[in-house]
């Protein structure tokens, strides 16, 4: 069994009723929480899929992480006290970030770690985790962002995290069952001014045309697009199946 699960997936200023980036990926033997953005809290708590096994962050930008901090007071004072403390990954300087955000209410990253084993992982290295193997590409974005490849016996996920078009996308993503890419853009042609950070959902399907994937799930798209807009859009690039981002969405592999 491979099941990725969608518990939020909205843009840094969120859609109703959606929260920010949030993925589970479930095997027999791990339940990994893949990016912790705002609103992702209330939703496992809603849809409480069970103890996670392992929660890895792509990056610090607020709808990637921001409720980490809400989540760790489910394990130091909420009902999930009793459950086993999952393992966090980070990317490289995490440690310092967590330290620094507990610092303005007198806490530390001794915080954080009263919930989780907290680790920093290295990009150039493989994790294994449970029966899965997750790999990291840093993406062009307006921090440091890690896409992230989870390998696993049933099949393979690709997460774009954020990022704009970049060569080593469709090589990192190459051959995925399912592709999870951000369509944060209404229009790329309209908002080439400055640094990319971001794509549109053409962009999107292209990208998985190039990784040759088998099925393309559109994230962190703004609702002002219009779903038939971004599906269409994606659709002129890309014959796969594509589906949108939206709480609740599974596909199993
Ligand atoms: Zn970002």
């Amino acid at each position: 069994m491979l099941r990725f699960t969608v518990l939020g997936g909205s843009p840094a200023w969120p859609n109703p009723g959606q929260a920010a980036s949030g993925y589970l990926v479930e095997t027999e033997q791990v339940r990994m929480l893949v990016d912790c953005g705002s609103g992702v809290a209330t939703e496992l708590r809603a849809h409480d899929p069970g103890p996670l096994t392992d929660i890895v962050i792509s990056h610090f930008h607020a709808d990637h992480w921001f409720d980490l901090v809400p989540l760790h007071y489910a394990h130091r004072y909420g009902s999930w006290a009793d459950r086993p403390h999952a393992n966090l990954y980070l990317p490289p300087g995490g440690r310092a970030v967590l330290d620094t955000v507990a610092s303005v209410w007198d806490g530390s990253v001794e915080t954080f770690e009263a919930a989780w084993e907290i680790s920093e992982y290295d990009p150039l290295s493989e994790l294994r985790v449970g029966d899965l193997r997750v790999s990291f590409a840093p993406t062009k974005h307006y921090t440091t962002c890690y896409a992230i490849r989870i390998d696993g016996p049933q099949g393979t996920i690709a997460y774009s995290a954020d990022t704009a078009p970049i060569e080593r996308l469709a090589r990192f993503a190459r051959g995925a069952d399912l592709f999870v890419c951000e369509a944060a853009l209404a229009d790329a042609a309209n908002d080439d001014a400055g640094e990319r950070g971001h794509m549109d959902a053409a962009e999107a399907g292209r990208e998985a045309t190039r990784a040759g994937v088998s099925r393309l799930l559109l994230a962190h798209v703004p609702m002002e697009i219009g779903a038939e807009r971004v599906m269409e859009m994606a659709r002129s690039q890309y014959a796969g199946p594509i589906d949108l981002a939206a709480p609740g969405v599974t596909i199993e592999l």
